[in-house]
Formats: structure tokens, sequence, C-alpha cells
């Protein structure tokens, strides 16, 4: 937190060998790339580079692959096309990294096969992390997406690139989020949802501690329902974290934190129901009308709000009312909010708000961790590079 590093702006990079690491994990199916987001994202930091008239070698993660045995199904050659468009200029993409003559000094663009494919990557192996490093004359770290990973191409790389700063994405990441973990304006509101209170713990542990009141929907709340004594039917939920939850709620209260929870679902056949009629069969799918509006009205006094995680099975249209109406009331309010997580994202942009929250993390698990007050490590790595 509160990270210092060194950015591109002001550097002397002209003509130089400029070696970016992206977050390029985006979503393929056959060959085709079905969201662009974080590749749009990446390219303010891209065209910086290209104009420094030099070469510009993109590396990036995709999915999570055997390293040695290269599958097509992880390849990143179709970001190579989708980068093509977006930047209109051809894109030289490389599958063999260290072979020779791989990378001629006349191509502007690379990009470089999923790093994942290479032994060595994900253990942050220092043999590979030189070999990387000899890529490049200045390493820009601009993939924020994978902060929290100590691998070869975000962390191990640092030690051996001459000059190692941060891209434009991720210092824009960072500004954001420290806004929120640096003296964030009162009331903090925070909105969590998602399937599992177990993938969220340190997430709601942390936000208990930060914030005024924490407004909890999706699946694990389902869990905290079922704490307090609700049946919640046959709701996915998670009986073996009861305690944890008690607990969470013992934490909240000793710690001034409102917690908000569904007073009432819309259940599987759409219909909406209190929680007190809650049969043994039905299946919570999403926050009822009631809740709406509580959490709405909530979330308009609040003057910073955080927001991760879906409030319903909104991919269903029929269960998507709850995510979207939270969405809106978060832009329609004067607060600075901040959204991320990946399903989140997909929420954002399926109900048109991109530009209406006031920042949207690009970043699933590295914005948890964050939020979580943990240290990233390729952000320590960048904060510690050329000292
Ligand atoms: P993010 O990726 O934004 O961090 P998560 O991965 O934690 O979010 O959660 C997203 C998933 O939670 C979605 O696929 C959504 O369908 C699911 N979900 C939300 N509410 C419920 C619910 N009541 N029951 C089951 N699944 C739910
Ligand atoms: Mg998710």
């Amino acid at each position: 937190m509160g990270a210092k590093f060194l950015t591109l702006n002001g550097q002397n990079i002209d003509g130089k060998r400029i070696l970016m690491r992206e977050d390029f994990n985006v979503p393929i199916v056959n060959g085709e790339v079905q969201n662009d987001l974080r590749i749009r994202a990446a390219l303010p930091g891209i065209k910086q580079a290209l104009a420094a008239n030099g070469q510009v070698i993109l590396m990036s993660h995709l999915g999570r692959p055997v390293a040695g045995m290269p599958q097509k199904e992880y390849s990143l050659r179709p970001v190579a096309k989708c980068l093509e468009k977006l930047l209109s200029m051809p894109v030289k993409f490389i599958e063999d990294w260290f072979a020779p003559n791989a990378i001629l000094a006349t191509d502007k663009l690379v990009l470089l096969e999923n790093v994942r494919f290479l032994k060595g990557e994900v253990e942050n192996d220092p043999v590979l992390s030189q070999q990387m490093a000899k890529l490049g004359d200045v390493f820009v770290m601009d993939a924020f997406g994978s902060a929290h990973r100590a691998h070869a191409s975000t962390v191990g790389i640092t030690d051996y690139v001459p000059l190692v700063v941060a891209g434009p994405l991720l210092a824009a990441e960072i500004q954001a989020l420290d806004r929120i973990m640096q003296n964030p304006l009162h009331p903090i509101i925070a909105v969590i949802g998602g399937s599992k209170v177990s993938t969220k713990l340190d997430v709601l542990q942390s936000l208990i501690l930060k914030t005024d009141t924490l407004i909890i929907g999706g699946g694990m709340a389902n869990t905290l329902l079922a704490a307090q004594g609700h049946d919640v039917g046959a709701s996915l939920y998670e009986p073996n974290l009861i305690p944890t939850a008690q607990k969470l709620l013992q934490l909240a209260s000793a710690n001034k934190c409102k917690i908000l929870l569904p007073t009432d679902v819309v259940i599987q056949d759409g219909s909406n129901k209190q929680l007190s009629e809650i049969q043994a069969s039905d299946k919570i799918m999403d926050i009822g009308s009631d809740t709406i509006q509580v959490f709405s009205d909530a979330i308009s006094l609040g003057a910073t709000i955080i927001w991760n995680g879906p409030l319903g099975v909104f991919e269903d249209s029929r269960y998507a009312a709850g995510t979207e109406a939270v969405a809106v009331a978060i832009a329609q309010s004067k607060a600075f909010s901040i959204a991320g997580g990946g399903d989140t994202l997909a929420a954002v942009e399926q109900f048109n708000l991109n530009n209406k929250i006031s920042y949207i993390s690009t970043g699933g698990g590295a914005f948890l961790e964050y939020i979580e007050g943990k240290t990233l490590p390729a952000i320590q790595a960048l904060s510690g590079a050329g000292k």
C-alpha cells in the first residue's frame, strides 16, 4: 500500500526495446476473443511505449496451461489478431521465445506466446527470469490483474532488466485503490456478493474492519442468513461455514460495522418471497424487491463505495434485477466508487455502466488481495527495483 515506483512518464526510453508484461488473460472461444476489456485497458501503455520509436515486446499469460505442453486453447494468437485490429498495425506473434533471430530489430510490435507455456514461469525461476530479461532494455509491468502472482514475468525479471517501471494501467489501479485504502471519506459502504463465503473470507473480514456498512448479497448471503437461523431451503450455502459466519457477524457488531442482508429474495421460479416463506425446495437466486430498495437507499448515503460480486445469478436474466439495481445505485451515487472482480466486471458491462462507476478495476484476485490489505508481490518488486 502506498507503493512508490517509477512509471513510464519522464523516462528516457527512445529507441529502446521495451518489454511489457500485460494481463491478456481474456475469454477466448473458437479462436476469437470474447471480451476485449483487458486488452483495451492495456492500449494506453502500449501506445505510450510505441511512441518511443523503439521496439515493443508484449508478454502475458492466458489461463492455466501445463508448462512445457503448449495447447492451442491457451495460445495468445487470437490476442495478436485482436491487437492488430485495435491498433491498426501489424503484430508479430512469436511462439518460440528464445529461438535465435525470433525477434528482429525491424519488428515494431511483438506479442510472445503464453508465458505459462515456459517451464519456470510460475516457479519464479531465476534462470528463466534472466533469459526473459535479455529481451528488453526496459521492463514495464502493466499487468495489474497478475500483480498478486510472484512469477518470473511479474517479479523475477525485475532483478535483471536495467530499467523497471510501472505502466499507466497498473499505476492508475494503485492510485484508485489507494483512495479507498488510505483515508477514504466516510461513510464507507462495501457491497459484496458472489457465490461463496469461503472464497472471500479474508475480504469480508478486512471490510468489516474498514467499512461503516457492509451489504451482502449473492450465494454467500445464504450462509450468513443460515447463521442467523433462517431456513434457506435448497439454496447454495456452506453449512460447514456457519460458525465462521457467526464469528463474522460478531466481529461486525464489535467493530460497529452495520451488516445488511437480504430480507426477501427471488427463487428459482422467479417469484419474490420473504425469508419466512421459503420452502425446503426453494433456491435463492437473487435479492428481492424490498431488499433492492433497502440496499439502494444505503448505497445512496455512501461517500466511498467498494463493490465486488454479483448479488444474484445475473447471467440468467430472470435473476439479474438485484445486481442491476445495485449497480445502478452505485453508478448514480456521488460517492467515489470502485468495482472489481471477474464476474462483477461482466455484470458492469452487461448493464452498460462502464463509464458511470468512478473506477473499474481490471484485477480479480489482485483487486481482492489489495482490498484485503495484502502487499502484492509484483508491486513490491517494482518498489524495490533500481534501489
Ligand atoms: P467475482 O468474479 O466478481 O469476484 P464471484 O466469482 O465471487 O464474483 O461470484 C460470481 C458468481 O456468483 C456468479 O457466477 C453468480 O451466478 C454466482 N451467484 C450469485 N448469487 C448466487 C446465488 N444466490 N446462488 C448461486 N450462485 C450465485
Ligand atoms: Mg468470479
